[in-house]
């Protein structure tokens, strides 16, 4: 455990977390292929009757079981990272994953232990004055949606000379306390669900990024000389499905929104593998939507954190494959 705390301190900390079977592949008689071994390794435990170029094992800084809780999984893949935004280091943290592999379950849990660690060390720390701010968009089609806001009108990125790429308009709400999350969260999902039921199955296609901004400054106590600003952000991104990473074009209406969903996500793999190789390479995160929003917080002096989640069931061994490739590359 202390080992996987302190490796989070590298760029990209990548782990894998495997879902359970649930009643649907039960009743398919699925079966899981994947065994977790040593706390880092996944392990395929079937050999495939077809040739094979997969390798049986693959180790990454941390894999959770089955039977792991959401609270381990945010404890030794996420924590860390997500609460640089505490000392002014930008994070983001990812759910990768195919639909129903568990990226929303285990995204939306690490978000709300998140947001309960952040609260509570502003309530510890009282020599320092706090103000966290919230902010909730989707990219669907490389189209990017307010979700605190009603109006579904896209939003514009703008660059900005200081602030790098903004979001033209976006709300951004001061958070009054740890309650007050809860009660946009809520917002959040219900814009989410219209767009959901107008535009079948959104949220395999779209990409949702929750971003907290956490600024702080020391209390004026008297003869204080130092009043050190810290100012970070920290996104918390469910991906779109990533079997749309992956998926060959489908006809008619479907196209255009293939392609876009692709755009952002193969961007997304190209920017995390150009950034695990090294400083010198030219990171193209102008390509996309997703990487230009999130290019203050990846590379550069920021902390990336993705969570790979699996579907066990042999039926998915293709997708599962792919997903760890893209874990692979990623460190
Ligand atoms: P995705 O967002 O990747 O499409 P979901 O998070 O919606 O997938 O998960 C699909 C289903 O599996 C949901 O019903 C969810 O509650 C369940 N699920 C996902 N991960 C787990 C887990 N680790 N333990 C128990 N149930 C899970
Ligand atoms: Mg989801």
């Amino acid at each position: 455990q202390e080992q996987g705390l302190s490796g989070q301190e590298e760029k990209i900390f990548v782990s894998v977390r495997l879902r359970p079977l649930n009643e649907k592949d039960r009743a398919r008689n699925s079966v899981s292929d994947w065994e977790c071994i040593n706390n880092d390794t996944i392990v395929f435990k079937n050999s495939l009757p077809e040739r094979s170029m997969f390798p049986a094992a693959y180790t990454f800084d941390r894999v959770f079981a089955c039977d792991s809780h959401t609270r381990q999984v945010y404890e030794e893949g996420a924590k860390q990272i997500a609460l640089s935004v505490l000392s002014g280091i930008n994070s983001t943290i990812f759910a990768y994953g195919q639909t129903s592999s568990g990226k929303t379950y285990t995204m939306s849990g690490i978000t709300e232990y998140a947001v309960a660690d952040i609260y509570d060390y502003i309530e510890m720390h009282e020599e320092r004055e706090f103000l966290v701010k919230f902010s909730a968009m989707e990219i669907y089609n490389e189209a990017v949606r307010d979700l605190l806001s009603s109006d579904s009108t896209p939003l514009r990125l703008l660059d900005d000379p200081e602030r790098g790429t903004v979001v033209e308009k976006l709300t951004e709400e001061t958070l009054r306390d740890r309650d007050h999350l809860q009660e946009l969260l809520s917002i959040c999902e219900a814009q989410r669900q219209i767009g959901e039921t107008s535009l079948n199955e959104t949220s395999s296609r779209s990409h949702q990024i929750l971003r907290l901004t956490v600024e702080s400054s020391a209390r004026d106590y008297a003869g204080a000389e130092n009043s050190s600003m810290l100012a970070a952000s920290v996104n918390f991104v469910d991906l779109a499905g990533s079997e749309r990473a992956s998926q060959t074009l489908s006809a008619g209406a479907r196209l255009k929104e293939g392609c876009h969903i692709n755009r952002s996500l193969l961007t997304l793999g190209t920017v995390i593998r150009k950034l695990s190789k090294g400083r010198n390479a030219h990171v193209p995160y102008r390509d996309s939507k997703l990487t230009r929003i999130l290019q203050n917080s990846l590379g550069g002096n920021a902390r990336t954190a993705i969570i790979c989640t699996m579907n066990p069931a042999r039926s998915h061994v293709e997708q599962s494959r792919n997903t760890l490739l893209f874990a692979s590359c990623a460190k």
